[in-house]
């Protein structure tokens, strides 16, 4: 795990809620309308607890045990997890169990599990469909033929709620094409609310292309590097 230093966590959230903040208002976004989901993955504990300091609250990882480790040392702290990484299926109960959010579900097959599994007592289990908008063979994430399908069986499922959509699209260091990309993916959500489905969560944009997820629509981002530095 890389060693934290809370003084430049700090500051880093602070440049990343600054970039922000301007391309809400460049490009035409009420203040406030973005969230900022801190990936923390391959960071450890005490760089979250500096990110929480820092006035971060909602925290995004990828792998399942990994995650695990940090949900526990961190119960003292009122945070929110997403699961946003590739998941397997024996897997699915661990992630029912301990996140409020899959970003990354990308089957029917898991979005059942995760249904079933999701604890009676809680809150039904937020879901936004990974959709692979690049349309890489080898990229994970729903084509976007399949996803009005599926969107429709995981609204039905009672112990998942249906938010919204997320893409991690193929990285393209031009601005006009990573919008190319965030583009497609708000137009499968606005069709999939034509339809009916109530979504309220357009998860897109990482360290190197928030801007042009903001000018798309993104209502999250998931910032990893910008926030905690280089993974291991
Ligand atoms: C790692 C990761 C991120 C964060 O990427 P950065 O480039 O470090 O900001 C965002 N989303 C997903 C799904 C990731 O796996």
């Amino acid at each position: 795990m890389a060693i934290p230093d809370a003084d430049t966590i700090s500051s880093r959230v602070g440049n990343v809620q600054a970039r922000i903040r301007r391309a809400e208002i460049r490009y035409g976004r009420p203040p406030g309308s973005v969230a900022l989901l801190a990936v923390s993955k391959g960071h450890g504990p005490e760089a979250i607890r500096a990110a929480f300091a820092a006035g971060l609250t909602r925290f995004g990882e990828s792998y399942v045990q990994e995650a695990l480790g940090k949900c526990a040392a961190l119960t003292d702290l009122p945070l929110e997890w997403a699961f946003i990484g590739p998941i397997q299926s024996n897997k699915t109960r661990d992630i029912a169990t301990h996140f409020q959010w899959v970003h990354s579900v990308d089957r029917l097959k898991i979005a059942r599990r995760l249904n079933e599994q999701r604890p009676a007592a809680g809150p039904p289990l937020a879901i936004c469909l990974q959709v692979n908008v690049s349309r890489e063979p080898t990229k994970s994430g729903l084509d976007l033929d399949a996803l009005e399908a599926v969107a429709a069986e995981v609204y039905g499922l009672p112990r998942l709620r249906l938010r919204g959509l997320m893409a991690i699209p193929a990285p393209d260091p031009d601005p006009a094409q990573q919008r190319r990309a965030f583009r497609a993916l708000r137009r499968a959500f606005e069709s999939l609310n034509r339809a009916g489905m109530g979504l309220d969560t357009l998860s897109m944009g990482m360290t190197d292309d928030l801007e042009a997820a903001v000018a798309e629509g993104a209502t999250v981002v998931r910032v990893g590097t910008g926030l905690f530095g280089p993974r291991r």
